[in-house]
């Protein structure tokens, strides 16, 4: 029996906070035995994968009537390229990705994989096509080697292991009295913000799906490990359709293509060469970055 990190008299709240730091966890939905807000249609099939292109078409939602959160965003990510979302905190960038995993569906507009509704797969056969590293992650009250393998059945502790050196935790982990049979959780060992962050960077290494979205992934990181992790996370998503949600902009200028959403509405968009010539929205934040990184007497990329 699973048991969650995060205690199970919140349930409510453990069911809102599962949604919003969108893992993708059938079990946890089981094991919570509320009712789903999405269900599988009654033809659902199986999505099939090819290139994995990404498209939202005029994609309309709210969590709240009343207050609209996405107003008629579309955009698409080629099979095997990068698109990069910025913008302020609360504009719908998170939102975009829980739509994408479809924890809800899209009350107008539609999103496709290559070409297929995503309201018209099983859940199951979408989940298996993404992988995510969201901002905040939950761990099961386990070990380590269970947290980091749950994502890929079958996982040997030879692939756990590349997995988490490539996530820079290994030497966390061997730092643990029992390692990778460390437990973790509110019986076991407490991790920090970012070694639970390195946990599920190195279950999406392992995972390998043809789609990743990082939700400002690498957030909880001090810098030195943000680099490093930074450059597994772009070896790992070469020839990949990645959806990154960008809290710094020095790790976005090679995306193939940046929007910036403001209150649910995409107010630019383009390379990241185009958006500083055009001098509006885009260019703004990166002159405020580059100038706190100045003050911190830091190079920005
Ligand atoms: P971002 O990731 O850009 O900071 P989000 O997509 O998380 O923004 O949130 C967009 C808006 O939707 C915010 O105003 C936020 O408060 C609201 N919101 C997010 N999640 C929920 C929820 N589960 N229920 C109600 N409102 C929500
Ligand atoms: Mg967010």
């Amino acid at each position: 029996m699973i048991q969650l990190y995060i205690p199970l008299n919140f349930l409510g709240v453990l069911y809102r906070e599962i949604k919003q730091s969108l893992t993708d966890l059938d079990k946890m939905f089981g094991l919570l035995e509320k009712p789903r807000e999405v269900a599988d249609a009654p033809e659902a099939r199986d999505l099939r994968v090819q290139g994995g292109a990404v498209r939202f078409e005029d994609v309309h939602f709210a969590y709240d009537p009343a207050r609209p959160v996405l107003k008629g965003v579309s955009f698409e990510i080629p099979a095997g390229k990068k698109l990069a979302v910025v913008g302020p905190s609360g504009s719908g960038k998170s939102t975009l990705a829980r739509l994408l995993f479809r924890f809800y569906d899209v009350q107008g507009g539609r999103v496709l994989i290559d070409g297929q509704d995503i309201r018209a797969v099983s859940q199951h056969s979408l989940r298996a096509a993404l992988g995510i590293v969201p901002q905040d992650s939950v761990l099961f009250n386990d070990t380590l080697a269970y947290n980091i393998g749950y994502a890929k059945e079958g996982a040997g502790e030879a692939e756990i292991e590349a997995a988490a050196r490539a996530a820079r935790l290994h030497e966390f982990v061997a730092s643990t009295p029992l390692g990778y049979q460390t437990r973790v959780g509110e019986r076991g060992l407490k991790l920090s913000g970012g070694e639970k962050q390195r946990v599920a960077i190195a279950r999406t290494l392992l995972k390998d799906p043809p789609i990743l979205i990082f939700d400002e992934a690498t957030s909880a990181l001090d810098s030195h490990n943000e680099r490093a992790i930074q450059a597994q996370l772009d070896a790992v998503g070469r020839n990949k359709t990645v959806l990154v949600i960008a809290h710094r902009l020095s790790t976005i200028v090679d995306a193939d293509e940046i929007l910036v959403l403001e209150a649910g509405r995409v107010v630019e968009r383009g390379r990241h060469a185009d958006l500083l010539a055009r001098g509006g929205a885009y260019a703004r934040m990166w002159q405020i970055q580059a100038n706190s990184h100045k003050d911190h007497g830091n190079q920005m990329a």
